[in-house]
């Protein structure tokens, strides 16, 4: 093949999968990270996304002891997920186990009246040996899924801002 349209070629692949990548990324269930009491969240965000990723114990605050929040949080009908237990640095790329994940949950139900099915990782830094163990219980959002999706953050902490989010 000639060279210039070899190279035509491998530009209109490389389009054609950017396309692809940002029209499923288009069509895709949006999230929204960090959502807790302690952190301020944009009520258009919250209201904007599909699935809401919460924070039990941010600062040691158990989510539960805010009724006002969790009703506020249920009546916006979302899906909810577990967003780590304390949102610490590098919290589960240190292995933890069953047992550090119980107060979390019991704070999510007792807030939400539900038990998490799902879970992310703060910065999506997971360790195997917490995903083998983790996975045999909760849907599990890793990078793919960080990338496949929409993902907004409260208080605007995120890689991309949530202004640009919007529209990549
Ligand atoms: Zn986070």
């Amino acid at each position: 093949m000639h060279k210039a349209k070899l190279v035509k070629r491998s530009l209109q692949t490389v389009g054609c999968l950017l396309f692809i990548f940002f029209l499923i990324r288009s069509l895709s269930p949006q999230e929204i990270d960090d959502v807790t009491p302690g952190i301020p969240c944009e009520e258009a965000l919250l209201n904007k996304v599909d699935v809401l990723w919460i924070v039990p114990f941010f600062n040691d605050e158990s989510i539960a002891t805010n009724k006002t929040w969790c009703a506020e949080i249920l009546s916006l009908n979302k899906t909810l997920g577990l967003h780590g237990i304390h949102h610490t640095y590098n919290e589960f790329d240190t292995l933890r186990n069953e047992s550090y994940l119980q107060p979390g949950i019991k704070a999510f139900q007792d807030c939400f009246n539900q038990t998490p099915a799902l879970f992310k990782a703060p910065r999506l830094a997971l360790s195997s040996e917490n995903a083998a163990w983790l996975k045999k219980s909760y849907g599990i959002s890793g990078p793919l899924g960080q990338s496949l999706h929409k993902v907004y953050h409260c208080n605007d902490t995120g890689r991309v801002p949530n202004k640009l989010m919007r529209w990549i």
